[in-house]
């Protein structure tokens, strides 16, 4: 979600600085962005609706010779995407502005509070009460003490970073979602994410909540909520983060659809240590959790059957949203494993404090080093499925089930087995990729593309690829769909069956086929058209999209020509599948 950006020091160019900055970060889905920069004792803003890319620039904001800026993607809570809403906002005096990620839940209350002392708004946001609330303190205070001040009274989970001309500073307070500092040579850079700056230096400070810090001249770090001072950690990190591009494809989701195979060998060959070691933190467990939200949960999901099935072990899959209601019963030697391709979901992060304080161990399973999530957890394993930069995740969902499919085979000492199983499923994710495959889906798009609605069954293992699939066709081609338990139809969305409703079905040969068929044929008995995605063909299907027989490993391979469907129909029907409308990579606010 939203991503911030500012940079203080040696350099007069931190327009340009935070403007490149902010780029690294759009990845993670906005819908406006602005930037704040220090002029004489004043500062400019520039702010803009849509894509950085797309803008014309004010020529005086970006060519500014300053030496402060800070910068903001917005993705909207509190207020509609318009120019006046998007950050940074600026108090009445225009010497200080914010920016913001979170939610100031008691936003209106302090908002009355500040318009009843002469505050003028311009904005819809919860964010604007924050500037305001500073601007108030420093009638009496400092900077520092003001903008603790300010922070101590909002409600929710927030993260601030606040530039004052006067004072040439800029302030970061956060009890919710990451910042970052980054130490210079003579300069600060603060982000929402080690991305954006470990291209300038990798000395790092990762902010903990109830934290704030002072960016000038030099750096200093306080407690929050007192105000004490704390000396900062100065970590070295020694990665830089794998840049990505679209090389021949045409967009980033088809090009991730295509880097599966070579990511499900990578764990097939690399991964039986780690996981290993993963499978001890198992065994010495009471009580197993996987936790994850969206297409991380389907993977936690799948996780569930595995288990029981392999390893005769029961393991919980919670939404991570709803785990905080779940917790109560969390102990010492209960074990949350925390599925995340962004490592930054709050919904995941949360519950996980949760389970800290309880002492609970962690395992998270990201695909980004050093998230906030990689660096709460006791144990991690980084997918290593390269930056998956479509909003829509396709090949970190496959990789999260070779982790756990391997985990589970090496709970049952069976290591050389998932291998093996995996090294065939990277074959048949390759056959799937084959252009005569690639040919059908898209006629099997064509016919779909203006379908009312879509429904996607499975049973047993493949319920979860029937919500991963009807997941991926609704991010990104907008068509209204449902993937539900084979069984669970009868009980209530068979009534909006009629003629010609699209229905995909999975029955891949296993225990399931027999059943799962019974219910595409109770569809078809009410004028259903049948998808069938299978290893046999059944006279039910009206189209027939070929899996390969892959005993236990199938559950992996069988989303990819869905994965394909949902970007087809996204592209047939005109849209951009990498950026789908209202949606952020990294899901950073509640
Ligand atoms: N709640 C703030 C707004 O709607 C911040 C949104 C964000 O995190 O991007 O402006």
């Amino acid at each position: 979600m939203c991503g911030i950006f500012g940079y203080v020091g040696k350099n007069n160019n931190a327009a340009q600085i935070t403007l490149e900055g902010l780029k690294l970060l759009e990845y993670r889905g906005y819908d406006s962005w602005g930037i704040a920069v220090k002029s004489g004792k004043k500062l400019d803003v520039e702010k803009h609706v849509g894509k950085i890319g797309s803008a014309a620039l004010k020529s005086s904001i970006i060519n500014h010779k300053s030496s402060i800026a800070i910068g903001h993607t917005r993705w909207a809570t509190h207020g509609g995407v318009t120019v006046q809403n998007a950050h940074p906002h600026l108090d009445c005096t225009k010497t200080i502005a914010v920016v913001h990620n979170g939610i100031v839940e008691n936003f209106e209350e302090l908002k009355k509070d500040l318009i009843k002392k002469g505050h003028k708004f311009i904005s819809q946001t919860d964010t604007e009460v924050i500037v305001h609330l500073i601007e108030d303190f420093l009638k009496k205070e400092g900077f520092a003490s003001s903008v603790r001040d300010a922070f101590n009274l909002l409600k929710g989970l927030n993260a601030i970073v606040v530039v004052n001309a006067v004072s040439s500073e800029i302030i970061a307070a956060k009890n919710g979602s990451p910042l970052i500092v980054g130490i210079g040579k003579d300069e600060f850079y603060i982000a929402s994410d080690l991305i954006g700056i470990s291209d300038y230096t990798n000395k790092i400070v990762f902010l903990k909540d109830n934290e704030m810090i002072i960016l000038g001249k030099n750096i200093k770090l306080l407690s929050l909520p007192k105000g004490s001072r704390l000396k900062e950690k100065i970590e070295k990190i020694n990665f830089k983060f794998e840049k990505s591009s679209k090389g021949n494809f045409e967009h980033f989701m088809i090009k991730e659809i295509y880097d599966q195979p070579k990511i499900i060998r990578n764990i097939a060959r690399n991964y039986s240590d780690q996981v290993r070691k993963m499978s001890h933190l198992v065994e010495s467990a009471k009580g197993i959790f996987f936790i994850g939200a969206g297409t991380a949960y389907h993977a936690g999901l799948a996780g569930t059957y595995l288990f029981s099935k392999n390893a005769h072990m029961h393991v919980n899959t919670s939404v991570a949203s709803e785990f905080n209601y779940l917790e109560d019963f969390l102990t010492k030697e209960s074990l949350i494993i925390s599925l995340s391709q962004s490592g930054e979901t709050i919904d995941v992060i949360e519950p996980l404090n949760i389970a800290k304080k309880k002492g609970s161990k962690i395992i998270a399973v990201t695909n980004s080093i050093g998230s906030t999530i990689y660096r709460m957890a006791d144990f991690n394993i980084l997918l290593n499925a390269g930056p998956e930069k479509a909003v829509a995740s396709t090949k970190a969902y496959t990789a999260k089930l070779c982790v756990i499919l391997m985990l589970v085979f090496a709970l049952i000492k069976k290591e050389k087995e998932a291998e093996l199983l995996l090294n065939n499923a990277a074959k048949e994710a390759e056959r799937i990729l084959e252009d005569n495959n690639i040919k059908k889906i898209k006629e099997i798009a064509k016919t779909l593309k203006d379908s009312k609605n879509i429904y996607v069954i499975g049973r047993g293992l493949s319920y979860p690829s029937a919500l991963e699939a009807s997941l991926k066709i609704k991010e990104v081609s907008y068509i209204p769909t449902e993937g539900l338990a084979g069984g669970e139809l009868k009980h209530g969305t068979i009534a909006l069956i009629e003629k010609g409703t699209p229905c995909i079905v999975f029955a891949p040969k296993d225990e399931t086929f027999e059943s799962i068929i019974s219910n595409a044929t109770e569809i078809k008995s009410r004028g259903g058209v049948i998808i069938g995605v299978s290893s046999k063909k059944s006279d039910v299907f009206d189209h027939f999209i070929e899996i390969k027989g892959l005993a236990q490993a199938a559950f992996i391979t069988q989303i990819i020509p869905l994965q394909l469907l949902a970007y087809f129909l996204a592209v047939y029907g005109g849209l951009d599948p990498d950026k789908p409308r209202n949606l952020a990579k990294s899901v950073t606010v509640k």
